[in-house]
């Protein structure tokens, strides 16, 4: 049985013609077809965003005291309905319930943030700034905002930007991945159910031509992206091109630096958490461990026993920790690397295609896999896998290896693995990357901070989420006034001066 998946445009599910081109949505734990979505022409996305803009008119002069009171309904109705979200995006994306359920608690850090708009959006007040004139800042949104999500968290990454984009008075027009596309409707649904006006969010499903369409048209003020570098890159200088506000936050390469002094099974912990959560496809997954001499062989080791461990199903099944990859084709790509890798001189410790999987026999599987001896020749190295393959390369002292993490083009998120203070204040200070861990695999920031990655990571110069956000979602206006009195001075051609 497959459903079809189609859009939610002005506070309700689409009810055009069928599409003329769809797009298959798998249950990546069998690999059978379970919907089928529709990919929106550009008539369509025009219909969205006229939705929005129309919309826009009445919600930019919402009260604050109501935005909130309807983030707090919506933040309300996410957590009793966690767990439906965290089945939905299991179903299509894969991985294991606990870690969607992850997903939808991190989700829920940002809508909480923008439960606090009304103390988000506070101006500044100058009171004789000049002489009876006071001049003060007020912040207002920017219009209609595009939002463009990528597969692998098809819950939170929307729910980074939607919350403070609506709360901040703006108008949404979201296109989320076309591979696991039914997580957007379930949360514009809650919107919906929340007291969201219609036409406040709309969801628009499909693929290039919809995302073009999002890049040109002209009452799309911004636009918020998530995806790979090569696409980010594309959508910024597209969007840019076209007047637009653009962040457009891309792939990654993350880096786990460990130090000859590091606690090794803390280390060894943090680099199989992070490198085989959610399958690897994560951007803030740690896909290479840098060994620093002469660590590398007892760390190696130390993973490779907890890699063996591992339970690799459908998660859905209890005990399950590491679901199937995506899409068969993206499983092939993957476990392409451990070919090259091996052919490029690499040493394949640990062989993900040779782990027992609990899983129907059509499911996109994948064990997890370790190459050691990796160099940063070799495209285990310079690509972006996604996938549960960790490299290990090996370093000969601390400085070769912030060489190596400063010299990748990926600047998204690293970390480091030392007993030493001041090392970890160090690296902090010269690491050219946007989100650093000390002793922590995947710093994802808090909602309170932003979450953004420097050099090919990034484009633009606004982060996701928290201050960013809403800086990137408002325009600032800044008022200068004088009430008449009776001492105005008269015509004066001279430019104003501030006495
Ligand atoms: P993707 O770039 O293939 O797709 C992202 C979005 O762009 C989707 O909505 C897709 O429909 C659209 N898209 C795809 N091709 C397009 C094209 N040619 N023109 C216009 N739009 C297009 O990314 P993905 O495979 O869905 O997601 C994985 C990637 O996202 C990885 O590279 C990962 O590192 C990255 N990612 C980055 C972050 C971050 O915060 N930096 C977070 C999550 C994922």
């Amino acid at each position: 049985m497959t459903s079809r998946i189609t859009h939610w445009i002005g506070g309700k599910s689409w009810d055009g013609p069928a599409a003329s081109r769809t797009g298959e949505v798998f249950d990546p734990a069998t690999g059978a077809v379970t919907g089928l979505v529709d990919f929106a022409t550009q008539a369509e996305v025009d219909e969205a965003v006229a939705a929005a803009r129309s919309a826009f008119a009445d919600w930019r002069n919402v009260s604050l005291a109501r935005r909130s009171s309807i983030m707090f309904a919506f933040r309300e109705l996410l957590r009793s309905r966690a767990g439906d979200l965290a089945a939905i995006v299991t179903a299509e994306h894969g991985k294991v319930l606990s870690d969607a359920a992850g997903e939808v608690q991190r989700a829920l850090e940002n809508v909480e943030f923008a439960c606090g708009i009304p103390a988000l959006l506070k101006g500044g007040y100058s009171e004789n700034a000049s002489t009876k004139v006071d001049v003060y800042s007020i912040e207002q949104p920017v219009g209609v905002v595009g939002v463009i999500s990528p597969f692998n968290f098809p819950a939170m990454v929307p729910l980074w930007f939607v919350p403070n984009a609506i709360a901040c008075g703006n108008t949404v027009v979201l296109k989320p991945s076309e591979k696991d596309p039914s997580a957007s409707l379930f949360i514009a649904s809650l919107f919906a159910e929340a007291g969201l006006p219609d036409g406040v969010l709309n969801v628009v499903h499909g693929d290039k031509v919809a995302v073009d369409r999002v890049l040109s048209h002209p009452e799309v003020k911004a636009v918020s992206f998530v995806g790979s570098t090569p696409i980010a890159r594309y959508v910024y200088e597209t969007g840019t091109r076209h007047g637009k506000r653009v962040q457009a936050l891309g792939g990654a390469k993350n880096h786990m630096v460990v130090l000859p002094d590091a606690d090794l099974e803390l280390a060894a912990d943090a680099a199989v958490s992070a490198g085989f959560g959610s399958a690897g496809e994560r951007c803030m997954a740690i896909s290479v461990v840098v060994a620093v001499d002469p660590v590398g062989d007892a760390l190696v080791d130390k993973i490779r026993s907890r890699m063996a461990s591992l339970k690799v199903g459908d998660g859905r099944r209890a005990g399950c920790e590491m679901g199937p990859l995506v899409t068969a084709a993206h499983r092939d790509r993957v476990a392409s690397y451990l070919d090259a890798g091996v052919s490029s001189g690499a040493s394949l410790a640990v062989d993900g295609r040779a782990h027992p999987v609990d899983g129907a026999p059509g499911g996109f599987w994948l064990g997890p896999s370790l190459l050691d001896a990796v160099l940063p020749s070799m495209s285990a190295y310079t690509d972006e896998i996604f996938g549960p393959v960790l490299s290990v390369v090996r370093a000969s002292s601390y400085s070769s290896a912030v060489a190596l993490v400063n010299g990748n083009p990926y600047g998204n998120g690293t970390a480091i693995f030392t007993s030493d203070g001041g090392a970890a204040r160090q690296f902090q200070n010269e690491i050219e990357v946007g989100m650093v861990g000390v002793n922590v695999p995947i710093p994802v920031p808090v909602a309170s901070y932003s979450f953004g990655g420097w050099k090919d990571s990034l484009f633009g110069d606004t982060h996701a989420y928290g201050p960013h956000g809403i800086h990137f979602y408002t325009r600032t206006k800044v008022v200068t006034s004088r009430w008449p009195d009776p001492s105005h001075g008269g015509v004066s051609l001279g430019f104003p001066q501030n006495t």
